[in-house]
């Protein structure tokens, strides 16, 4: 008889919270596992894989909930829910912080602007910083800190027996690497981190918005801006449905107003813009404007529900030259022909300290891209899934030639080679570590790395 039992807390079917421990953040998706398991220790976590082991149950990782493919759920099996492990600790005199695996993005920004730091993550509040990191990352302060995982000092993570492995740069430094870029859900339950933190107080922000008239001047001029300028600077660009008819800038700056005034005038001069906005603001009502939170949304378990969550299908892919004309014009055409009026493409500037790196020193490969394409469709009725989801695909495939490659953070599965346009040159690296540390392929999901065929 196996010794091995479930521990921490349980959810089944038939538990009065069960469909809000089931709901992940895109309902495109309707899953219905077994037994979630939210873990509060890593003893939890252990227990967890020994019992899928014995078992032979397949079960899925889980901590933000925001795979856009849903790939941290699964009909039938085992959650194994991290969300619970998510204890906070500073170390001011090393400037480092241990951070529980399962901690949520605005929680944990507020929680480190309380100790006057922070480190380089996304905008979603309820990410999830073990996905997010594992992927990349990337966010606000990406040009002037690079991506989140250049700031990643130590991972701990629960292997496929159920044992505890660190990884950093001295020990067991393959998997520190592959951790890196490498996606969640491949090598292990991840349960702390440690990073670098940051310290951070005022920061200066942008936001500027254009009419649709404007579209080619402005964007031709943000491509040919944001990659470039003062790296202090990380900008994005939403450019929305012509139904919506708009074009919204937002930038965080870590110099003053006036500096970024100065900054931010090749994009005034693109075109005249309807409204500009400029301010010095305590970094944390930053956090909040990129996050779209409004007031009372600062609550953020996920076991709660997420307030945000609706069905969607996004893609995306990355920009190492500048679109040439024809590219703005595909963008233009798909946006003026969108299914739904909250359709939109979110060009979001990389390089600065994110491509000091080259493609092969993390696992992350895509170092020298200007910035990244995230094309977005969602829709409130069922019936209108198809249209937008077949908008979407055929929009990124229209765009390859002038931009290409996957975000392994935006997973997609109707993109054939997917693991190429994620890794490129580091897939057989990865591949490596993965048959060294998970040898049976115990984490496994439709697009996760594969072990290399025994010979
Ligand atoms: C609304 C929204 C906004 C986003 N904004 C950004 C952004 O600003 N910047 C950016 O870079 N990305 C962004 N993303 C993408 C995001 O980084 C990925 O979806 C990420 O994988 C989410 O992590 P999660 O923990 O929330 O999700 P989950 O669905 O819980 O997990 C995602 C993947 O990681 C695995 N995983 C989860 N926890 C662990 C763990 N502890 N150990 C090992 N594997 C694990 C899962 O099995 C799954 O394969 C956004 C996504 C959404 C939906």
């Amino acid at each position: 008889m196996s010794k091995c039992k479930l521990t921490g807390r349980i959810v089944t079917p038939g538990d009065p919270d069960y469909d809000l421990a089931r709901e992940e953040f895109n309902t495109r998706y309707d899953l219905f596992p077994r037994i979630i398991n939210f873990c509060q220790t890593t003893r939890d976590v252990s227990n967890a894989i020994c019992w899928a082991r014995a078992k032979n149950v397949k079960f899925r990782i889980r901590t933000g909930r925001h795979s856009y493919e849903a790939y941290s759920s699964l009909d039938g099996g085992l959650v194994i829910d991290i969300s619970e492990i998510n204890d906070i600790k500073v170390d001011h005199k090393k400037n480092r912080a241990r951070l529980g695996a399962g901690s949520l993005l605005y929680p944990l920004y507020e929680r480190l602007y309380e100790e006057g730091v922070t480190i380089p993550g996304g905008t979603c509040p309820s990410v999830g910083l073990s996905g997010l990191t594992l992927g990349g990352g990337w966010g606000m302060l990406t040009r002037p800190y690079g991506m989140l995982i250049d700031q990643l000092v130590e991972v701990e993570m629960v292997d496929a027996r159920g044992r505890i492995v660190v990884a950093n740069k001295e020990k067991n430094a393959d998997l520190f690497w592959a951790s890196r870029g490498g996606g969640g859900g491949n090598f292990g339950v991840v349960t702390s981190l440690v990073f670098h933190v940051i310290p951070i107080d005022q920061v200066s922000t942008l936001s500027i918005t254009w009419d649709w008239k404007g579209f080619e001047p402005v964007v031709e001029a943000w491509q040919s801006w944001a990659p470039f300028t003062d790296c202090r600077l990380t900008a994005i660009i939403d450019i929305l449905a012509k139904d919506k008819g708009e074009l919204r800038a937002l930038g965080e700056f870590t110099g003053s107003t006036i500096e970024l005034w100065r900054l931010v005038q090749p994009l005034l001069d693109a075109y005249p813009p309807k409204k500009v906005e400029i301010k010095s603001v305590p970094y944390i009502d930053a956090v909040k404007m990129f996050g779209g939170m409004m007031p009372g949304m600062e609550e953020y378990a996920v076991s709660h529900g997420d307030p945000d969550a609706h069905p969607f299908k996004n893609t995306g892919a990355f920009a190492k030259k500048l679109l040439p004309p024809e590219g703005i014009r595909i963008l233009k055409d798909f946006l003026s022909n969108s299914p739904s009026p909250d359709n939109k493409v979110q060009l979001q500037a990389l390089s600065g300290c994110a491509g000091q790196f080259s493609p092969t020193e993390t696992a992350y490969v895509h170092r020298k891209a200007l910035f990244s394409l995230l094309y977005i469709t969602k829709w409130d009725n069922e019936s209108e899934a198809n249209i937008n989801t077949k908008w979407v695909e055929k929009l990124r495939n229209r765009l390859l030639p002038f931009a290409d490659g996957a975000y392994v953070n935006f997973q997609d599965n109707s993109i054939k080679d997917w693991l190429e346009q994620c890794y490129f040159v580091n897939l057989p690296r990865l591949i490596k570590v993965k048959t060294k540390y998970d040898p049976e392929n115990l984490f496994n999901f439709p697009l996760s790395i594969p072990v290399a065929c025994r010979k």
